[in-house]
């Protein structure tokens, strides 16, 4: 993901744009969970899509809410392979014996 990472703030950089602020990548990463938990009602849930309503896939949806947190993650040095590592170890460890 740092690689991403980098190429997105590189991407900023050129452009010229400042990222958003937290308050504003919070909403949009509300707003992107929204659209992931409409497809998984979509998909598993009784609410199905209306007529000619727009298709989009996990991927996709999955993809929105990772380009949010990296833009987060980028606003405050933070590098989400390492997030992710640290995360995924501390389950391991916690979950050991547990199952
Ligand atoms: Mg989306």
């Amino acid at each position: 993901m740092n690689k991403e990472q980098q190429a997105l703030h590189q991407w900023f950089e050129g452009k010229g744009w400042p990222y958003w602020t937290p308050h504003e990548i919070l909403a949009r990463l509300m707003e992107e969970t929204g659209e992931f938990a409409r497809l998984v009602n979509h998909q598993y849930g009784p609410k199905k899509k209306k007529a000619g309503e727009e298709v989009q896939d996990f991927e996709d949806e999955l993809g929105d809410i990772l380009y949010t947190l990296a833009c987060f993650a980028n606003t405050h040095g933070i590098n989400l392979d390492a997030a992710l590592e640290r995360s995924i170890d501390k389950v391991q460890k916690r979950d050991q014996n547990r199952f």
